[in-house]
């Protein structure tokens, strides 16, 4: 049984090696370590093993663990947030990553504006069609984007997507490849930056980065199985 700190340097050796054999630079994707059904006592171990960044996909747990663990870590809501967390969520987790609906990026506005600080959310995009996955359809991310743009508390940095469930590994790329460029066009549509690409877990991170993720969500492979 390898010990956390071996998953963790095992994870950061092949993230760095799919980074150079994609000619992108070493700091140029982070570690999004998936602590969801873990205690807070293997985050901070991780924290230990020089790991800054958890996932978690719902709120009330982040919050309990955000309250054990204190401020070495910084959190990221990965799951759908549902309209009755949204108050509880925004000014706590640096970035929502599951974010899927207009409606919900009008709650988030009000209550990033009460706060008076913008909160920093992803579009989630159902890249893959299932009706499974949550998710914009990809046609809608674009006026989801465009009218979000005029909301002074949201900030849409970039795109998330999960890959298919029968798509291990290689098999997933072209969906990467996919989010990467609907990226890119609404860029271009827009002028938005949106600099985050949030895709990548623990069985296909490495497809991931070679299609430019920025955020790799990995539980498993750093955790054990939950
Ligand atoms: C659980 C989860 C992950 C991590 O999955 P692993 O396969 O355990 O690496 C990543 N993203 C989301 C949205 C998740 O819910």
């Amino acid at each position: 049984m390898e010990t956390l700190a071996e998953r963790v340097a095992h994870v950061r050796d092949r993230v760095a090696a799919a980074l150079a054999a994609a000619g992108r630079g070493p700091g140029e994707a982070t570690l999004v370590a998936v602590s969801k059904n873990h205690p807070a006592e293997k985050v901070r171990e991780a924290i230990a093993c020089g790991l800054r960044t958890f996932g978690e996909n719902r709120v009330q747990e982040g919050l309990e663990k955000m309250n054990m663990v204190g401020a070495a870590a910084e959190w990221h809501l990965i799951g759908p947030l549902q309209s009755n967390k949204v108050r509880k969520a925004v000014g706590r987790f640096a970035l929502l990553h599951g974010i899927d609906t207009f409606e919900r990026i009008l709650q988030i506005e009000r209550a990033a504006s009460a706060l008076g600080e913008a909160a920093k959310i992803l579009l989630e995009v159902n890249i893959s069609g299932e009706s499974t996955k949550h998710g914009f359809a990809p046609g809608d991310v674009a006026s989801a984007l465009e009218r979000s743009l005029e909301l002074p508390f949201v900030r849409v940095d970039g795109l998330m997507a999960m890959a298919p469930f029968d798509c291990p590994g290689a098999a997933a790329r072209p969906f990467f490849e996919g989010l990467r460029k609907l990226r890119d066009r609404l860029r271009d549509a827009t002028g938005a930056g949106l600099p985050v690409l949030s895709m990548g877990m623990s069985n296909d991170y490495e497809q991931a980065i070679l299609e430019g993720a920025t955020h790799v969500r990995i539980g498993t492979t750093i955790f054990g199985s939950r």
